[in-house]
């Protein structure tokens, strides 16, 4: 083995992949980059029949939407290939032949009512006559070897177990987050390597191929801790080295518990499909357990890929702060150039029937600015829709609230006629112009500067809150506006006076 840092992401293929596995991969990412060392992607695919295609197809797509770029993996390839457990059964035959050999493993033909009955046993008496706390009495270990020739060319079903040693002694997971952790022996149960069937178990699997793939730093979630001791003897009966172990404490909701569904959104896509930036989200996994300086909140890829360090992951779990993550979206969101945001935006836009096809190229002027407005306020992207139909609506409907708090006020009317007929002959239609119209029509009308504004501002949006207004307006178009200016002022007309509440 070299000094090169060889670590690896090994997700199973059962579903999405969710924050808590991203963070894994995030992790295992920006060590390697860190180090200069290797990510390896490994799909461990030995779980049958549950759609493995399309779920490997939905992880590899999150990793990559979040940015990560693995060395060595499917897409990629590698040196240590294949990248799915499924086509490593060569490994997994090698190394159990060898464990054969040195007596490590044995076969075990105790059918499943046998076990079950042993189990309970077992579980009664709690330990056996030799202190062994296990599932497993071992039966079979003792078996003479000529009748194990025998029955194994009899072609007699059968297991292949650990033969976990007898004077082995407590097993020591040293840990670089949880420092050590000892578990006896006694504990340690003849373990399925091998199924009935030849497939074999995630813990000899992963063994073999952490180790054919020379991984160095096992950086995986605590949820495998108790498999750990388990692993070390399986590491040990090959003759290979024992990589460094980082488990990472449980994601949390706000209430304690494992974060779930409950708690809202749990998958990368989904994460996405609420409107939240890759940048951001992983900024976020990222600080889920792990800190640069205890303090700085902003650490984009870039400056992971530089500091992140296993002496910083923390061994508490992690609480997930939904208002963190989303105070972190809306400051990537306005850091954003207008340009890029636009693109992220129209087809959110497209989708929601507001833009037509090809408006954003014909446009991209128009786009810009309305991105750089939205940008300032977003918390998330998909909040762009609603916060913007006006502008792409053929007209506006007037939120009654607002109409009857501001075109329902006496001399609502008269602002808008005024306003219209300052703006219908401007030569210019910039957000500066149209800016220096309005603000001299106060002075004119006799009024605040204040009531104008948020007269027209209802007028144009329908509401008292939208995009800044001198803006708007010269988003909207000159003819947009002085057809939303008239309908307003017909509606001011027939409510203004004592307005009641149906002044909608
Ligand atoms: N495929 C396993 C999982 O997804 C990998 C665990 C490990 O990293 O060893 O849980």
């Amino acid at each position: 083995m070299t000094d090169l840092v060889r670590v690896r992401f090994a997700p199973s293929p059962t579903g999405a992949l969710h924050v808590g596995g991203a963070r894994t991969a995030i992790y295992n990412w920006a060590f390697a980059r860190r180090t200069g060392g290797v990510f390896v992607l490994r799909i461990d695919d030995t779980d049958p029949g549950r759609s493995m295609q399309a779920n490997t197809a939905q992880i590899l797509r999150s990793l990559a939407w979040l940015g990560l770029d693995w060395d060595e993996g499917p897409e990629v390839g590698g040196p240590f290939g294949p990248y799915f457990q499924t086509e490593r059964t060569a490994h997994y035959t090698a190394a159990l032949e060898l464990m054969k050999a040195n007596g490590s493993a044995y076969p075990c033909f105790c059918s499943t009512a046998e076990l079950g009955a042993k189990r309970s046993a077992l579980r009664a008496g709690k330990t056996t006559a030799d202190g062994v706390a296990a599932g497993y009495d071992r039966t079979c270990r003792g078996l003479d070897p000529a009748i194990v020739a025998a029955r194994l060319a009899a072609g007699e079903p059968h297991v292949w177990r650990l033969a976990v040693p007898e004077h082995r002694g407590d097993i020591v997971v040293t840990d670089a987050v949880r420092g050590e952790t000892v578990f006896p022996a006694g504990a340690m149960d003849d373990y399925v390597l091998v199924r009935g069937d030849g497939t074999p178990t995630y813990n000899f699997a992963t063994v073999v191929d952490d180790a054919d793939m020379e991984i160095t730093h096992v950086i995986r979630g605590d949820d495998h801790l108790s498999n750990t001791p388990r692993q070390i003897l399986v590491y040990e009966a090959l003759g290979r080295p024992v990589p460094v172990f980082a488990h990472l404490s449980m994601i949390w909701g706000a209430d304690g518990k494992k974060l779930s569904k409950r708690h809202g959104a749990t998958s990368v896509e989904a994460f996405r499909d609420e409107g939240y930036l890759a940048e951001a989200l992983l900024n976020y996994l990222a600080l889920l357990g792990w800190s640069l300086d205890g303090e700085t909140t902003i650490i984009p890829a870039e400056v992971l890929k530089t500091s992140f360090s296993l002496e910083r992951i923390s061994k508490n779990p992690a609480i997930f702060d939904f208002d963190k993550l989303e105070w972190l979206n809306s400051v990537y969101i306005r850091d954003m150039e207008a340009e890029a945001l636009a693109a992220l935006m129209f087809p959110l836009l497209e989708a929601a029937g507001l833009a037509p096809s090809g408006d954003l190229e014909a446009r991209p002027t128009w786009y810009r600015l309305l991105a750089s407005l939205a940008g300032e306020r977003l918390r998330r992207l998909t909040e762009v829709v609603p916060m913007v139909r006006y502008l792409f609506d053929d007209e506006v409907t007037i939120e009654p609230v607002a109409a009857e708090k501001t075109l329902g006020v006496e001399g609502a009317a008269l602002t808008l006629a005024a306003a219209a007929q300052a703006l219908a002959t401007l030569k210019e239609w910039t957000p500066e112009v149209i800016e220096a119209t309005l603000r001299s029509l106060p002075e004119v009308l006799r009024t605040k500067p204040k009531q104008v504004f948020q007269v027209v501002r209802v007028a144009v949006s329908g509401s008292m809150v939208s995009l800044p207004l001198f803006e708007s307006i010269a988003l909207l178009g000159r003819e947009q506006t002085l057809s939303r200016l008239a309908a307003a002022e017909t509606i001011a007309q027939t409510t203004a006076g004592p307005a009641g509440p149906d002044a909608a």
